[in-house]
């Protein structure tokens, strides 16, 4: 039963569309049980129905009419109680509902067993038979197997949309194509998409619509021809040499490519309205995922050997490719994951949103979009992104959805929207000068998070106090090798200056995690739990002396600049850096600058860290929270990764417990304390920051207005309150929800969604 249970997931798995899928896992599966039926329904939970939507046994014209209420019949009770139900006799079972419909007064035996996905039940499965019998123990374990593995595709389709638009097609609706991920910068993008793909990468490439079909079709010809040449050079060369088996392999390759039928599949799909890079995927891979399916080792190379000759012609196809995209005026930039340099290349004004398949909402990436106040959402790792190409499409920051081809209603809707947030904008102009002071006299600081690419124009604009963390690591990132200290000096020299008398603390390298410096490749089985930030500038002390006599000499005259380490976790660390800060104030004040030895601050952003926060600020002169980080470790939910993303939650207690604790001990050793997180930008947090007593928040520029509007409209008294309420609270979803609501009750809602 094990092999036919992996063929039949195989085949489903390699099915094109859904609606295969479904059919063909009730044929096979009745086939495997000897059975007479075999049947899928799928919750609709907008309707409270189950309705079938595949059937192998009963009336194929009941397929998507047949809706059955989800607390009636045996398929509600399969569902209701989330455990496979066996009888012998359904007909003579009280929760037995006929259904003139799907014709199956023949059938007596049933065992149904739910379709459930991460705790969701989605659906039921069922088969039947004629004669009255019990299926025996080996058919119910096969049915569940199955079930749970069906339960994997049904949730993908789900979040592709596909389910959706199958259960509405069956309601006979439209259905608008909408994709979840998660939040990565706040606001509304409206425009169309480009796609970013990796050159070379077939599997990323694309869907577009041809300018001349007749000049995809002759690039398709003139690339095969190249490839076929090369094969045949090479061959020529190892021929001599070539055991005879391995000549064979040039020969399968020489055969696909002479076979007219690749080519010609190609071409079709070409004229179809694909160009030739997408043509060839979509043939390519089509061909690679059948032979995937067959259950033979030998068809599998196979599907390696489709691959790489499919790259061997793209390869040829992109040779003239141009670098860079067409962009639109109004650009969605969509991308398996889009990096910081993908965003700086769009021309600027004309970037109106970002959708990334992979990435969470505390990538960096991400980061910098909230800097650039660009809407983006992450990790939508299941939307058909080379399908998306020139495609209208929402993106709401907010929630963390898009919208591919919304309808005319839906985005009039949006636009409405977009308009309230502009005249909100406005608003957040006026104040622009004023003051982060709360109703009842309580002053906080405002400060910028800046460094990754970010303008620091932006953050003037914004109304910033200064900057709170000035993250070094992107000169070191777009470099080919380390910048000198002379190229360093000069770019920490414009920020000091550009922001002087107002304070600049600047991070000392933090690289490693997700920041991996091209040349200084790091392997690592848990790169968050490795080298990366104050260890491996510690063990490169000239990499950080070179850095630090960098700042120091940048730093003259003006007198703003404070240093601050990221990633300490232990209080030698913290010593052996002040010793190379003293040796590298010692050389500088030798080299006859005349500077004073700057303001020295820990980044609090590891557990350890918080249990040693007073050990630590007694050394220093600063501490500054990174919550990003710490809500990473103490939550051990890792901040890139969208399929944990709602389980990371800087509300969590744990995390609000943590930050008390760091912001007490602090004090207790007269010391300045921030925080520098995503969290000081995020409005729910806000007003529970500000009655932990935190002295500065270090936010994006783009959340600076708004967190300035939300410390004015309050009064710290109420902050207090609520920090007193939420602390009685047991999770980061009841937190939220809780600040949410003040928020709202206080007629600030739109800081936390799109319009009034
Ligand atoms: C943090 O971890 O909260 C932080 C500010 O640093 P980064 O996001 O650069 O890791
Ligand atoms: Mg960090």
């Amino acid at each position: 039963m094990l092999t036919s249970l992996r063929h039949i997931i195989q085949e489903v798995s390699g099915a094109e569309r859904f609606q295969d899928a479904l059919e063909i896992s009730v044929k096979r599966i009745a086939d495997a049980l000897s059975t007479q039926a075999c049947s899928i329904f799928l919750l609709d939970r907008q309707h409270g129905e189950y309705v079938l939507v595949a059937t192998h046994g009963l009336n194929p014209q009941a397929v998507h009419k047949v809706r059955v209420p989800i607390n009636k019949g045996l398929i509600g009770l399969v569902g209701e109680r989330e455990e496979p139900i066996n009888i012998d006799d359904a007909s003579k079972h009280p929760r037995f509902l006929q259904v003139p419909e799907v014709k199956e007064e023949a059938y007596r035996a049933f065992l149904g067993t739910p379709l459930i996905y991460h705790r969701q039940v989605l659906g039921v499965l069922i088969v039947q038979q004629h004669d009255p019998r019990r299926y025996d123990e080996s058919e119910e374990a096969f049915l569940v197997t199955l079930a749970t593995q069906l339960a994997s595709i049904i949730a993908h389709a789900e979040a592709t949309g596909a389910l959706a638009e199958l259960l509405a097609s069956s309601k006979g609706k439209r259905h608008e194509l909408v994709y979840a991920g998660v939040p990565g910068a706040p606001g509304i993008g409206m425009g169309k998409g480009v796609v970013i793909y990796t050159p070379n990468d077939l599997e990323t490439i694309p869907d577009r619509e041809p300018e001349d079909i007749a000049a995809e079709v002759n690039l398709l010809e003139t690339a095969f021809a190249a490839v076929r040449e090369d094969l045949r050079l090479l061959g020529e060369r190892l021929y001599p040499s070539l055991p005879t088996e391995e000549r064979a392999l040039f020969d399968v390759y020489q055969r696909i490519l002479d076979s007219s039928d690749l080519g010609k599949e190609i071409t079709d799909v070409i004229r179809r309205g694909n160009w030739a890079p997408g043509a060839l995927r979509e043939v390519v891979m089509a061909h690679a995922r059948h032979l995937e399916t067959l259950d033979n080792e030998y068809m599998h190379e196979r599907a390696d050997d489709m691959k790489d000759l499919g790259r061997r012609v793209l390869a040829y196809l992109q040779q003239n490719d141009r670098a860079q995209p067409d962009y639109h005026e109004k650009t969605i930039l969509i991308g398996e994951s889009i990096t910081p340099t993908d965003l700086a290349e769009v021309p600027e004004g004309c970037l109106a949103g970002v959708i990334s398949a992979k990435g969470s909402s505390n990538s960096h990436v991400a980061i910098l979009a909230r800097a650039m106040k660009v809407p983006t959402v992450m990790g939508v790792e299941d939307a058909p992104i080379h399908e998306l190409q020139d495609k209208n499409m929402i993106v709401d920051g907010y929630y963390g959805q898009i919208y591919v081809s919304p309808s005319s209603s839906l985005s009039a809707e949006f636009e409405r929207l977009i308009q309230e947030e502009r005249k909100l904008d406005a608003t957040l102009e006026e104040i622009r000068d004023l003051p982060a002071v709360t109703k009842d006299g309580h002053r906080i600081a405002l400060l910028v998070n800046t460094g990754l690419g970010a303008d620091i124009s932006i953050s003037l604009e914004a109304g910033a106090e200064g900057v709170g963390l000035y993250r070094t690591e992107i000169p070191f990132l777009m470099r080919d090798r380390f910048p000198s200290a002379e190229e360093q000096r000069i770019i920490y020299r414009q920020l000091l200056a550009s922001f002087a008398p107002r304070p600049v603390t600047i991070r000392t390298l933090d690289v490693g995690g997700d920041k991996p410096l091209p040349y200084f490749p790091i392997t690592e089985d848990n790169p968050f739990l490795g080298w990366r930030g104050i260890r491996i500038t510690l063990d490169h002390p000239e990499i950080f002396l070179s850095q630090l006599r960098a700042m120091m000499r940048a730093s003259e005259g003006l007198n703003n600049m404070q240093i601050m380490l990221p990633m300490i976790t232990d209080v030698t660390e913290v010593d052996e850096a002040l010793r190379l800060l003293r040796k590298a104030y010692t050389e500088v004040c030798d080299e006859g600058y005349n500077i004073k030895m700057p303001a020295i601050g820990v980044m609090i952003e590891v557990p350890s860290a918080v249990y040693q926060a007073r050990m630590l600020a007694k050394r220093v002169d600063f501490l500054s929270v990174g919550s990003n980080d710490l809500t990473q470790y103490l939550l051990a939910v890792d901040r890139n990764n969208p399929r944990v993303a709602s389980l990371y939650d800087a509300l969590h207690p744990s995390v609000l417990r943590a930050l008390i604790q760091i912001v007490e001990n602090g004090h207790q050793e007269g010391k300045h304390i921030s925080i520098c997180g995503e969290m000081a930008g995020d409005p729910a947090a806000v007003m529970l920051l500000l009655a932990m007593g935190f002295d500065s928040l270090s936010m994006n520029a783009s959340s600076i207005g708004r967190v300035k509007w939300l410390i004015r409209h309050f009064a710290r008294k109420k902050a207090a309150k609520l920090l007193h309420e939420v602390l009685g609270m047991e999770s980061a979803v009841m937190i939220r929800c809780h600040m949410e609501l003040a928020l709202e009750r206080a007629g600030l809602g739109s800081l936390i969604r799109a319009g009034r």
